[in-house]
């Protein structure tokens, strides 16, 4: 489990359950989610600081048994306990709503329990709320039209967001090309109307938009060179290899919108649910809608200081971290 951060509140990140090759992938893989989630709140304007929890799964091949599941979830809800608030968590790759009532057997510093126990529920329609206005701001920026009509989208990871997301896009009129390394998620693509491609081909398929809504590392120096859009826009956290990726978007004219702008919706969401007054989703949809203007606010300013809107993004991050009491994060 990693805090990066507390100066602005509690800080929020969610559980993720995952295979790792060794616990030093798994430590490094908290600490850079983490670092990712205080620039996610930060951005966003929200009143908390950024925090990880990962749990190390342990195969691949085979999900983890029933029991073991309960307990290993309890046992983190206790670690959690022991932090005494400093953090809270909430879903993530590999966990959902239910385990999030597991581990609150052990801690009440969990969010996104099932509306039925008081919480927001599931983030994952809030992120792919959020993510499809970053698409339509991007859209904007690149063709003159947030419309999605007749735009082609690639879209790799059905999951939770990814799902949600190509509902939505389909809904706005986009043509799709879909992808999963799991394939019986190509019974979803035939419900979408999807063309379904082979996972190696998403990145540098000829479309208008590139949304990479599975794991991250998706961009290093030589796949940036090799994407197919001009725009990238996805729920991916963490989508570069390192900072320098973005320059190599930035010098091909590839419009990337950082991915902790763009897939901030479910943290939104859940700030929500910490509001004195209680849950509101009308509110939740307000403010998520809101990453609309924080992505043109980002674009511009990169935009006028000739900066890339990873650096911008990260600026307007760290000016709020100040505003906070942080100096050097
Ligand atoms: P998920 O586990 O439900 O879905 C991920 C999907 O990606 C799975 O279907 C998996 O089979 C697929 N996948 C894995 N590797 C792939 C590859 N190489 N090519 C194609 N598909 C691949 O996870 P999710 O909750 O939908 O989250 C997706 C991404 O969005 C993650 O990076 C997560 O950290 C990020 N994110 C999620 C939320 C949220 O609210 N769930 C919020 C912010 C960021």
């Amino acid at each position: 489990m990693a805090v990066h951060s507390t100066v602005r509140g509690a800080a929020l990140g969610g559980c993720r359950l995952w295979h790792y090759a060794d616990s030093r992938e798994a430590v490094r893989d908290a600490l850079r989610l983490s670092r990712a989630m205080t620039f996610k709140s930060a951005v966003a304007g929200l009143p908390l600081g950024g925090g990880k929890g990962v749990i190390m799964a342990p195969d691949p091949a085979s999900p983890v048994r029933r029991g073991l599941r309960a307990d290993v979830l309890r046992d983190f809800g206790d670690a959690v306990q022991s932090l005494d608030g400093a953090y809270m968590t909430a879903e993530d790759v590999g966990t959902s709503a239910r385990d999030m009532e597991t581990i609150a057997a052990s801690t009440k510093h969990v969010t996104g329990l099932s509306r039925k126990r008081g919480g927001s529920g599931d983030p994952s329609p809030w992120t792919a709320l959020g993510v499809e206005t970053a698409i339509r701001v991007s859209c904007e920026r690149v063709f003159g039209s947030p419309s999605l009509k007749g735009r082609t989208i690639v879209l790799a990871g059905l999951g939770h967001v990814g799902h949600r997301l190509a509902v939505g896009c389909a809904k706005g009129g986009a043509k799709l090309l879909v992808t999963d390394i799991d394939r019986d998620k190509r019974e979803l693509a035939r419900d979408l109307g999807a063309r379904w491609i082979e996972p190696d081909t998403a990145l540098t398929a000829a479309a208008d938009v590139f949304a990479p809504c599975a794991l991250g590392g998706v961009l290093d120096h030589e796949s940036a060179g090799l994407v197919g859009a001009p725009i990238v826009a996805g729920a991916a956290n963490n989508q570069l290899a390192n900072d320098a990726v973005a320059e190599v978007l930035a010098a091909r004219d590839v419009l990337w919108a950082p991915d902790f702008v763009a897939n901030a919706g479910g943290i939104i969401n859940i700030s929500v649910e910490l509001e004195p007054a209680g849950y509101d989703p009308r509110r939740a949809r307000v403010l998520v809608r809101g990453i609309g203007d924080t992505l043109r606010r980002i674009l511009d300013d990169a935009h006028a200081s000739r900066t890339t809107p990873l650096a911008a993004a990260m600026s307007l991050a760290r000016e709020r971290l100040a505003g906070g009491g942080a100096s050097d994060l």
